[in-house]
């Protein structure tokens, strides 16, 4: 029976396999979590709506009016959306034709932009970075543009941490031009604000950013993000959302998020992951087991580990829950840890030298 609907299911996606949340590997039962790059602390809000008998606009006029102004961009260039991964998927189902267009993304990186493709029946182009730099091969990506509707760049990228360099963001921008959307995916922005290519909005239609509220204003629980676009896309894009995507309370607490007191907080907040960064990556500098710590402009770091994967279970089984990223390309032996609090940081550190103290002793530091 069971056997007789499944052969319904398209073959796309009877071999998909979906995507690895935190939250769906596990590891709820830690007690410090640092594998989803949430904020690890809360802030609270209440409701100020108490009636929900009525549909929501689609739109939330006075949300996307507070986002335009936190970004400093018009109303008609700002499309509200269920956290940034819906931004991914609608920017596919409005651009890309199935078994017709294609999409390139530039490994290691994010793995939405994949999977999203993937569900909808577009092929992807996989353009690694480059080895070593982790910066844009944009030789290749030139060469590879036939049928690429849409380009995606997480810029700071996930889970590497680093930034791509401005100018080849803009040599991307032109060789694209009339041909393809450039897609950059800002989710971590916030961390690095000067780099944000909002301003280029203006110059380059073809280019579309992502923004979420999951990071660095720690509402990853409410699912609230952003795409701004030209007038045109975002028009576009209006047409393909579902009816009611942003439920009242959720418009709601985001309003209130994005009053300049809030976002105030959400700036002490990004300085504080900032200095917690910078005290994590040089205490991991001197640990034994710790093979490489790679620079990060972001809330969470990627680390080389000796015995990654007993480093790994180890903290697991004590609590202590991180982000395998070793199966991904050219990130072998890492592992991504998100900013914690400094006392979570410090949990980390010292299981971390209790660690190494009893596995690591002198040439017997490999591991298969
Ligand atoms: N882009 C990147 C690079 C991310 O890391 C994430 C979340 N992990 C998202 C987008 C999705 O964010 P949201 O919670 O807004 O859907």
């Amino acid at each position: 029976m069971t056997d007789n609907i499944l052969k319904l299911v398209r073959n796309n996606i009877k071999n998909l396999t979906p995507y690895q949340s935190a939250r769906r590997i596990g590891g709820q039962n830690g007690n410090i979590l640092l594998n989803a790059n949430e904020s690890p602390k809360s802030i609270f809000f209440k409701s100020k709506k108490k009636s929900f008998n009525r549909y929501p606009e689609c739109q939330p006029n006075n949300l996307i009016s507070s986002y335009a102004h936190y970004v400093n961009l018009s109303y008609d260039q700002i499309l509200v959306t269920r956290g940034a991964d819906e931004g991914i998927e609608l920017l596919i189902k409005a651009f890309c034709e199935p078994g017709k267009d294609a999409i390139i993304y530039c490994p290691p990186t994010y793995d939405m932009y994949r999977i999203s493709a993937k569900i909808a029946g577009v092929e992807i182009k996989e353009i690694p970075t480059i080895k070593n730099t982790w910066q844009l091969d944009l030789l290749n990506i030139e060469l590879n543009l036939s049928k690429v509707k849409l380009v995606y760049v997480c810029n700071p990228n996930n889970p590497t941490g680093n930034l791509f360099l401005k100018k080849d963001l803009i040599s991307l921008l032109n060789i694209t031009l009339g041909r393809s959307l450039v897609v950059i995916d800002e989710a971590y922005i916030e961390f690095s604000p000067k780099e944000s290519m909002k301003n280029y909005l203006k110059e380059y239609p073809n280019l579309v950013i992502l923004r979420t509220l999951s990071k660095a204003f720690a509402l990853a629980g409410i699912r609230c993000g952003f795409t701004l676009a030209n007038k045109e896309i975002v028009k576009t894009l209006n047409k393909v959302i579902s009816p009611y995507p942003i439920s009242i309370p959720v418009s709601d607490i985001a309003v209130q998020s994005l009053e300049l007191d809030y976002i105030e907080l959400m700036k002490n907040r990004v300085l504080d992951s900032n200095n917690n960064r910078t005290w994590l990556m040089n205490q991991l500098k001197n640990i034994t087991c710790v093979e490489r710590v790679f620079e990060s402009n972001t809330n969470y770091i990627l680390v080389k580990f000796f015995m990654f994967k007993k480093v790994f279970q180890t903290l697991w089984d004590k609590g202590i829950i991180l982000r395998y990223q070793n199966e991904k390309i050219n990130l072998n032996k890492c592992i991504r840890i998100s900013i914690g609090t400094r006392l979570e940081s410090s949990r980390l550190v010292k299981e971390l030298k209790k660690f190494s103290k009893k596995n690591m002793f002198q040439g017997a530091i490999s591991e298969k």
